[in-house]
């Protein structure tokens, strides 16, 4: 048994929730969110969002310490990191308006979760300078008719079915966090789904803005004069979510070496096995040490990018070889160990990619050290 599962027996149920629904995603993606809509689900997939805006929490998943939350997502991606994905409710958005927004910005923002949980983006990729965050586009303007965003975002988590998001922007020599609410109704915002191979779940979105009115209260900081302090805060948002993408590469690992633990294999393989095994339990202690240090407030920069580039080279290395150890019937014949096998290879550009990790880890929190 799992320790995370002794503290939360449902996530066995969940878990085969979460199968069902990304089965359904393949086709249907809307059967696929019916699949999804479920009361512990809902809490389990707000966690983050204070209580105070966040009426899905549930007993059971209220107070989740960010250790634990860690040792949920690995525990559920062992079945299908892509299916949690697609999960509406906390995103790296909910972290940043906790950080850069006033009281009023956040009650604005949460306010879509009045209804039911809903998606939300941070969008920051643009086509062509992707992983230099510092030199987007993207621009935020003011004139006498008020505030406009022009630009394009691409690769946005989530973006297709979100009804709030926040877009990094230029504006002037700085850059600023707007929050955007997109609905059908305003023509001025575009969004088009991109396909994916793997982690469809994520609902990789293009974003493209013409003449958006953007009004001054929806742009977070925009009061403060230094404006590190908002990119400073950026930093520390991430170090916060690139645990996460850590915790569903490790599960991911779980998943396809529990997989390959059901096949006859050659000895040279098991042996094989056996050792990714011993790395697997290395690097999920990383992380529970990360977890510790980031509830402590320490920062660790370096450590958090280390943990990451372990756990995306682990699951990557595993699904590499698993075409070759299975027999080609096994692996002809598992579709759900194909789906893993594709998703194993987006985790790495999540949150940053290796090379930008290790350029950027040891830099201190400050505009330069930013980057998705
Ligand atoms: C599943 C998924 C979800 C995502 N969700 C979001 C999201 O919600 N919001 C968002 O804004 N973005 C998101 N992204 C985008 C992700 O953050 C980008 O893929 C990432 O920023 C890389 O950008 P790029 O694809 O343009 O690659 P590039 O930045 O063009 O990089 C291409 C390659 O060049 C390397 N490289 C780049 N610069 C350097 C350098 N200076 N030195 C050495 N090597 C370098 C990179 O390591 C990489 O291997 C998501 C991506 C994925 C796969």
């Amino acid at each position: 048994m799992s320790d995370i599962t002794r503290c939360y027996p449902q996530l066995y149920a969940l878990s085969e929730r979460l199968l069902a629904a990304g089965q359904l995603a393949e086709t249907n993606l809307e059967q696929a969110i019916a699949c999804l809509d479920h009361a512990e689900l809902k809490s389990l997939a707000c966690i983050g969002i204070p209580s105070r805006f966040n009426p899905w929490e549930t007993p059971a998943f209220s107070n989740v310490d960010y250790s634990r939350h860690l040792q949920i997502i690995e525990y559920l991606s062992r079945t299908d990191a892509s299916a949690m994905m697609l999960l509406p409710g906390a995103s790296l958005s909910t972290r940043a308006i906790l950080t850069l927004g006033n009281e009023q910005q956040q009650a604005r923002f949460f306010a879509c979760f009045e209804e039911r949980p809903t998606w939300t983006f941070f969008a920051v990729t643009e086509p062509q300078v992707g992983s230099d965050a510092g030199a987007i586009n993207s621009e935020l303007t003011h004139d006498e008719q008020g505030w406009r965003l022009n630009g394009t975002k691409t690769l946005v988590g989530a973006a297709t079915l979100a009804s709030a998001g926040l877009v990094f922007a230029r504006y002037l020599n700085s850059q600023r966090l707007v929050m955007v609410f997109p609905t059908e109704r305003v023509p001025s915002l575009r969004r088009d789904p991109l396909g994916a191979v793997g982690l469809a779940g994520a609902g990789l979105t293009r974003l493209t803005f013409k003449n958006h009115c953007v009004a001054q209260e929806d742009i977070l900081g925009h009061e403060r004069r230094e404006l590190l302090q908002g990119l400073n805060s950026l930093s520390l948002v991430f170090e916060r979510h690139r645990p996460m993408v850590s915790a569903m590469a490790l599960g991911t690992t779980f998943g396809l070496l529990t997989a390959l633990g059901t096949r006859t294999l050659s000895s040279v393989a098991r042996r094989w096995v056996a050792q990714q095994w011993r790395t697997y339990h290395a690097i999920f202690q990383q992380m529970l040490t990360v977890a510790d240090g980031y509830s402590n407030g320490q920062h660790q920069h370096a450590l958090t990018s280390q943990l990451k580039r372990n756990a995306t080279r682990l699951v990557e290395d595993t699904a590499c070889h698993l075409p070759h150890w299975l027999n080609r019937d096994d692996w002809l014949e598992d579709h759900l160990l194909r789906k893993r096998y594709r998703d194993s290879f987006a985790f790495e550009y999540m949150e940053g990619t290796s090379h930008i990790h290790l350029l950027n880890s040891f830099r201190p929190p400050v505009a330069q050290g930013v980057s998705l």
